[in-house]
């Protein structure tokens, strides 16, 4: 049976709503949005986010109030878009790109243009006026990435100061920092490549903080730029990792503890 058509999720399944995720990335891979690899590092995230209790932490919070102040006091921001964001949280990320006036580039490890197009179109779709870096815009390179990533649109990443990329793969984060670019990554994998190298790293499901990072925008875009500067000096992504790390090592012990004193088999986490 094709369970990505004639799936149906119990609403009182306890894990619905990890269920209705998975079912968007299915469809927007048969829609030719997202890759098969895409399917395979969902899983991976999934993983993560049972870790961390599958909720934002004080500690993501703080990671996004930076990377909003980091997005609103840049000069050219850019959010990048692939094909799991896109199957995801279309949506928010044109709300978040209107709120801190950042232009959206569609940058692909597997690129091709059947791909591009169909995450531009989702993107037009969701209200986006512009969307950058599909087909022939792709023309500049980033320097030491061997993956189709490198290629950027000369309006867009090529002369960005600032990046948020979500679900990055970490080689591309290294380069985008050897350009000297702030880069803002989304990553349940506080111990990937990614997260490490990120100037700002957001511990958490994309689909519960892009939402969370749209209403902090507009909090925020009133906010004078020296406080702004504030916020973003006072981030520590060292101290925030390590933070990360700490509530998983923490919600860790209290499980084990409770799963050899009381009987819990059965029940929720
Ligand atoms: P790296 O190269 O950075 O060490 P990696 O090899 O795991 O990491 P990818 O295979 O590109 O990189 O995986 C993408 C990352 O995206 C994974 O680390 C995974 O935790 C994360 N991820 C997947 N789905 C989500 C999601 N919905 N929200 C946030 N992060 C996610």
């Amino acid at each position: 049976m094709d369970e990505g058509v004639h799936m149906h999720i119990p609403p009182d399944h306890p894990r619905a709503e990890s269920l209705r995720i998975r079912h968007k990335l299915i469809e927007g891979f048969k829609k030719g949005i997202v890759a098969q690899a895409g399917l395979i590092a969902h899983g991976r995230g999934e993983a993560f986010d049972y870790l961390l209790g599958e909720k934002t932490t004080d500690n993501a919070m703080k990671a996004m109030k930076a990377a909003i102040a980091a997005l609103l006091l840049s000069k050219h921001p850019v959010i990048s878009v692939n094909g799991n964001t896109a199957a995801l949280v279309p949506e928010y990320v044109v709300e978040l790109s209107k709120e801190t006036n950042a232009k959206i580039e569609v940058n692909l490890f597997y690129r091709s243009k059947e791909r591009e197009v169909a995450i531009k179109e989702v993107l037009l779709e969701a209200g986006a006026d512009e969307v950058l870096g599909v087909g022939e815009r792709a023309s500049a390179t980033i320097p030491e990435l061997s993956s189709l990533r490198r290629k950027v649109d000369p309006d867009g990443i090529l002369i960005a100061d600032t990046v948020l990329v979500p679900l990055e793969d970490g080689d591309r984060t290294e380069a985008l920092r050897k350009m000297g670019k702030n880069v803002i990554a989304i990553d349940l994998n506080p111990l990937s490549r990614t997260a490490r190298y990120a100037t700002i790293t957001i511990v958490d499901n994309i689909v519960r903080c892009m939402p969370k990072m749209v209403e902090l925008a507009r909090e925020m875009k009133g906010m004078e730029r020296d406080e702004l500067r504030g916020i973003l000096d006072d981030f520590d992504n060292g101290k925030n990792l390590a933070e990360a790390l700490d509530h998983i090592i923490r919600r860790l012990g209290e499980l084990s503890r409770k799963f050899e004193k009381e009987k819990i088999l059965g029940e929720g986490l």
